[in-house]
């Protein structure tokens, strides 16, 4: 399986991809407007439709810029900066950056750990964040892991407190709060019909121009191309893949950037790639990450005792899971040879 995953040319790879239809000539009122820009460590492309769009779109950018200057880890100006250097002493964030954490650390509570936004320290170590890949020694894996555990991270009000050596990491997270907040600043300017990709998660507003719900083609884990396709409305969609950010380590194994807190190594679960659909782009990006480190049982196991979501989970041995609510709007593609089972709650 994992000599599969080779095919994939691309280290980090926009997996979801826009099915446009064809032909359709917009309206004046549903005139296209779309831009583009690099943030948030990956390629962002708005797309949204109406007279006022434009204006619209650049609100969008604004926004984005400001929500990245708060979370990144490498900016010294940066809120999670300040905090990964507090040296234990509390650091005063915006309410935003206090609401991402807040629902960060409860997803992690619900989860037992899969998803841990205090992992920095592996993923850093690791080489994801400059490109310069290694693979740790398991006693250097054991040290850094002292340094974590969402449990003792504390919020008060604005007030953010982790341990000494402690850092925190949205990086499983922000894109997908992006695209949610993005999604209520359009909607408050009017805009009925957006597509935005944060880099491959998807968050849509409303239905296409042409009343039609959207088709998005889901990126196939085990090569180019797509698996299938799926029609959606006024939702997010979001997807966590080994496939996105990988190296070939000198032992001639991949290894991918989503890691299990339990042991700092890359999360090994059967899973190889995991679709969250629901309306908060903030629970489909959590999910999708703590789901690929949990894999499906425990997957399937959260969505029955928490539900108010969709998902569509790719295995290592070529089964297709989705759920109930989307097993109408999911076709996959002629000639695959996956087998699709449906989960009915
Ligand atoms: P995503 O692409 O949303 O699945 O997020 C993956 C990113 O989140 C990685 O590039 C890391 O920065 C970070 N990360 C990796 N493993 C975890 C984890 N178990 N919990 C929280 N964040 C993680
Ligand atoms: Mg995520």
């Amino acid at each position: 399986m994992r000599k599969k995953l080779l095919v994939s040319l691309t280290c980090f790879t926009v997996f979801l991809l826009l099915i446009t239809g064809c032909g359709e000539k917009p309206e004046k009122e549903q005139a296209e407007h779309s831009t583009g820009l690099f943030a948030m460590g990956t390629y962002i492309t708005l797309t949204a439709y109406g007279e006022d769009a434009g204006t619209a779109l650049n609100f969008a950018k604004k926004r984005i810029t400001e929500l990245e200057s708060k979370w990144s880890v490498t900016n010294e100006n940066s809120e999670i900066y300040q905090i990964n250097h507090s040296q234990g002493n509390s650091v005063e964030v915006s309410q935003v950056t206090a609401d991402l954490l807040q629902f960060t650390l409860n997803i992690a509570e619900q989860t037992d750990g899969a998803l841990d936004p205090t992992i920095y320290p592996l993923v850093e170590e690791w080489g994801f964040i400059s490109g310069n890949y290694q693979i740790p020694s398991d006693e250097k894996l054991q040290e850094l892991l002292q340094n974590t555990g969402y449990e003792k991270v504390s919020i008060s009000k604005n007030r953010i407190t982790v341990p000494e050596g402690f850092e925190l990491d949205l990086g499983a997270v922000g894109k997908g709060y992006t695209g949610e907040i993005l999604t209520d600043l359009l909607k408050d300017q009017g805009i009925t019909s957006a597509l935005l990709d944060i880099g491959g998660n998807i968050q849509l507003v409303g239905r296409k121009p042409d009343g039609n719900k959207w088709r998005l083609g889901i990126q196939d884990p085990f090569g180019e191309g797509t698996l299938g396709v799926l029609e959606a409305e006024d939702c997010a969609v979001v997807t966590s893949g080994g496939y996105e950010r990988y190296f070939t380590g000198k032992d001639g194994k991949n290894y991918w950037h989503i890691l299990n807190p339990d042991d700092g190594k890359s999360a090994d679960s059967g899973l190889v790639s995991v679709t969250i659909i629901a309306k908060e782009g903030r629970l489909c990006d959590a999910l999708s990450t703590a789901f690929f480190v949990m894999g499906p049982e425990k997957s399937e196991k959260y969505w029955r005792e928490h539900g108010g979501f969709d998902m569509l989970l790719v295995t290592e041995d070529n089964e297709i899971i989705v759920t109930d609510g989307i097993a109408d709007s999911f076709v996959l593609n002629d000639g695959r040879n996956e087998t699709l089972r449906v989960l009915e709650q």
